[in-house]
C-alpha cells in the first residue's frame, strides 16, 4: 500500500475521532491528494488561493477545502465559490471581502479568526482585544454572509512542548472567553483549529477540534517550489 494511503490510515488511529483531519496539501501535486481521497478522505488544506482553485477544478467535488494560509482582500474571488472555511482571517477588510464574494455566490461563507499565539512577531494574527474589536463594529455586525466558527493558531516553531502547551492553553482560552461573550447562543460557534505535524498531539490534549496535518501524510515539502510559489504570488 502507498505511504501517503497509510500515513492516513495510521493518523486516523490515533485521532479522537469527533476531531476534524484536515490534510494540509499545500504544493503537492493532485496525484497525491487523490492518493488520500481513495481511502476516504475529503478534507483538504491549501495556503495559496491560486493553487487552491486549480485543484478545485481538477478534483473530485465532493472534497472539502479548506483555507488555511494568509489571504490578501483581492484574492478571494479565487475561492469564494466553493471554500468549505476560511481558517485565517486577520482583519475587518478581509471578513468584509469575503462578505461581498459570498453574496456573489449566494453562500454563506465559515471562517476562523487567526489568532497570534506564537512568541515569533512575523506571524499573522490577531490578538484578543483585535477580534473584540472587530466583533463590536457595526460593519461587522452588517456582514450577513459570513459566519465566524471559532479559532485557529499557529504554535511557535519550537522543540520545547511546554511552550506549544502554553500556546494552546491559550487559544483555548480566548476561544472560551469570545463563546462566553459573543456566541454563547451560537451552536456553530465550536471549532478550534491548531495542531500540526510536530504538535497536533498536544493540540488535541489541549481542546483542538480541528488538527491540520501535512508532512506526516504527504512527506517533506520541496522547499524551491514553495519559493517559486511565493515568487509567483508578488508578481
Ligand atoms: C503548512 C501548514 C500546516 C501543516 O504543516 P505540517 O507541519 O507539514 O503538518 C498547518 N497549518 C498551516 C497554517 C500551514 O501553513
Amino acid at each position: 500500500m502507498c505511504l501517503i494511503k497509510q500515513n492516513i490510515e495510521q493518523i486516523r488511529k490515533l485521532l479522537p475521532s469527533d476531531i476534524t483531519l484536515i490534510a494540509v496539501s499545500k504544493t503537492k501535486p493532485t496525484d497525491d491528494i487523490m492518493q488520500a481521497y481513495q481511502v476516504g478522505h475529503r478534507i483538504f488544506g491549501e495556503n495559496k488561493a491560486q493553487e487552491m482553485k486549480v485543484k478545485q477544478a481538477i478534483l473530485p467535488k465532493d472534497i472539502e477545502w479548506h483555507f488555511i494560509g494568509h489571504l490578501q482582500d483581492n484574492k478571494v474571488k479565487y475561492i469564494a465559490e466553493y471554500v468549505t472555511m476560511i481558517h485565517s482571517v486577520d482583519s475587518l477588510k478581509l471578513l468584509s471581502s469575503i462578505n461581498k464574494y459570498a453574496i456573489k455566490y449566494s453562500r454563506t461563507i465559515d471562517c476562523l479568526f487567526e489568532i497570534n499565539i506564537s512568541n515569533e512577531d512575523s506571524k499573522f494574527g490577531l490578538s484578543e482585544d483585535e477580534v473584540e474589536q472587530i466583533l463590536q463594529s457595526e460593519e461587522y455586525k452588517s456582514l450577513a454572509n459570513i459566519r465566524i466558527c471559532g479559532v485557529m493558531g499557529i504554535g511557535s516553531i519550537t522543540d520545547d512542548r511546554e511552550q506549544t502547551r502554553k500556546e494552546f492553553k491559550n487559544l483555548k482560552n480566548i476561544f472560551d472567553n469570545l463563546k462566553q461573550q459573543y456566541f454563547i447562543d451560537k451552536d456553530y460557534f465550536k471549532e478550534i483549529s491548531m495542531g500540526m505535524t510536530g504538535d497536533w498531539d498536544i493540540a488535541v490534549e489541549e481542546g483542538a477540534t480541528m488538527v491540520r496535518i501535512g508532512s506526516k501524510i504527504f512527506g517533506k515539502r520541496n522547499v524551491s517550489k514553495i519559493i517559486a510559489n511565493v515568487i509567483l504570488d508578488s508578481i
